[in-house]
């Protein structure tokens, strides 16, 4: 028997760009090895040179590896060293069930009349089945079940002479989220959707460039952070050095809000802000809304821990870690006889007995999305002696699927969107319940005009007409889970 998979909305790619450095492969390799939490299932490097000229700016020879699994279990120094050039792109990605086949992995590679291009999605594209539909109904052939492969098409059978163009041309007909890195035989271009909801940052080292879904991983190959590609924004980097456009109509930036409560690495910074700060900040404010009279703050490891603190400095309540997480269990197999209803939690965490027994505690996490583990959780925890259990949300009730880029269970599955707070505390078990309010959301991220945020998860207020793209899809499409996702 498999683990059951972690009940946490996953994001769903991180992906990364290098120009004019030698040993590119190598430094793609460290940027997506820093970006593994973006997704864990698949990986793939795609690298523009030649291993005779070494040319820094141009490579007409494409050298590709891509493969399941962790950069770890499936790259190795041999890969790394047949990886030749100075440019190229990566990506590291999470599938939905289903979409775990060799051909939706990442960078895709393919021909046009202008020469070879290499494409790194992430994010979610809401009308890449009309699209799809129209371009296989004129003749297009497609190898994968990813919405990112109309990038592919788009871009081919643009008739611009100029890449810039072609690529300008293929953003202008899609909607959704995307945050791209590019590559050519000269240039590389970085891109994001005009509502900005997916990170895409720009850094530099020496005379090359690098971009990346997020800073962690310019710290990593000791690039210095230059800027965020901005929403709507294509940049492109070449011998020339750089230069940026916007193929469409500018908007206002709506970030998902989701980067900075979970998705996001706590060490990077996005749109110049610590993402470290603004969880602390969310517990700070969750404990002006939602008090508890309590003798220790537990936060549940990893994605807890800085809302904790938060609370922790808030409330007056000591911190202590009263549930210790297993990092090493990976895909772990089980026998079916060990298989009880908590035993997939046990693995993964253990209660602190010395830290439980007999105390009123407060136990925070950033979300919460079906409930079943959180429930799981809390019986750990009164197992482990706990007298009363205030279990704290850094975050407000989800209620809503994503489109763009997350994996969400439908709204069915989401425990917010069928029970209210008194409900899901009884299912809970929990002696109380409190999740932040819109409200604390958008103090604490700092919320401002020009610096919007999408919380359509907790609202339903989408930053794009969803629905009316879903509308105008094929039958099949009426669901978050409509393409594998990037
Ligand atoms: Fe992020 Fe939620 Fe908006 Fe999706 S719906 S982009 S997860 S805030």
């Amino acid at each position: 028997m498999v683990l059951p998979q972690s009940e946490k909305m996953r994001e769903e790619c991180g992906v990364a760009g290098v120009f004019g450095l030698k040993d590119a492969g190598r430094l793609i390799y460290l940027s997506l090895f820093a970006l593994q939490h973006r997704g864990q299932e698949a990986s793939g490097i795609v690298t523009f040179g030649d291993p005779l000229t070494q040319a820094p700016h141009t490579g007409r020879r494409l050298h590709i590896h891509k493969a399941f699994g962790l950069l770890v279990d499936s790259i190795d120094e041999g890969v790394l060293n047949r990886l030749h050039g100075h440019m190229g792109v990566g990506h590291v990605r999470y599938s939905t069930s289903g979409g775990a086949i060799v051909e939706n992995i990442q960078p895709f590679q393919f021909k046009t009349v202008l020469g070879p291009v290499a494409i790194a999605h992430n994010g979610n594209l809401t009308n890449a089945k009309k699209i799809r539909g129209v371009l296989e109904s004129t003749g297009s052939v497609f190898q994968s079940t990813s919405d990112t492969e109309v990038f592919v098409h788009l871009i081919a059978r643009s008739q611009s002479k100029v890449m810039r163009e072609r690529i300008g041309d293929a953003l202008r007909q899609v909607s959704g989220a995307y945050s791209l890195a590019i590559a050519t035989e000269t240039a590389l271009y970085a891109a994001r959707d005009p509502s900005g909801l997916r990170p895409l940052v720009l850094g530099k080292v020496g005379a090359g460039f690098v971009v990346v879904s997020e800073t962690c991983a310019l710290d990593l190959i000791g690039a210095s952070f230059v800027r965020d590609i901005m929403p709507g924004e294509v940049v492109e980097i070449s011998e020339n050095g750089l230069s940026s456009w916007y193929p469409q109509e500018r908007q206002e930036l709506r970030f998902c809000s989701f980067e900075p409560i979970y998705f996001a690495r706590p060490d990077s910074l996005l749109h110049g802000e610590s993402i470290y700060i603004r969880r602390r900040k969310l517990g700070e404010i969750l404990a002006k809304e939602c008090p508890a009279d309590a003798a220790v703050v537990i936060p549940i490891p990893d994605s807890g821990v800085a809302m904790a603190e938060g609370f922790a400095k808030e409330s007056g309540i000591p911190l202590a870690m009263g549930l210790v997480r297993n990092h090493y269990i990976g895909r772990t197999f089980i026998e079916p006889n060990q298989a009880d209803r908590d035993f997939g939690v046990r693995l993964k965490l253990n209660p602190v007995r010395s830290v439980l027994d007999g105390k009123k505690v407060i136990v925070v996490d950033d979300s919460l999305v079906r409930g079943t583990t959180a429930a799981r959780i809390l019986r750990l925890v009164r197992g482990a002696g706990a007298r009363e259990i205030h279990f704290r949300i850094g975050s407000p009730p989800i209620t809503h699927s994503c489109y763009f880029g997350v994996d969400t269970p439908e709204r069915e599955n989401l425990m917010a969107a069928q029970h209210d707070v008194d409900q899901i505390r009884r299912i809970l078990e929990a002696d109380s319940l409190g999740f932040l309010s819109h409200d604390g959301l958008r103090k604490a991220l700092d919320e401002k005009p020009g610096k919007s945020y999408c919380m359509a998860c907790f609202n339903g207020s989408y930053p794009q007409d969803v629905f009316a793209e879903i509308k105008q899809q094929p039958t099949d499409a009426q669901g978050p889970g409509l393409f594998s996702r990037a």
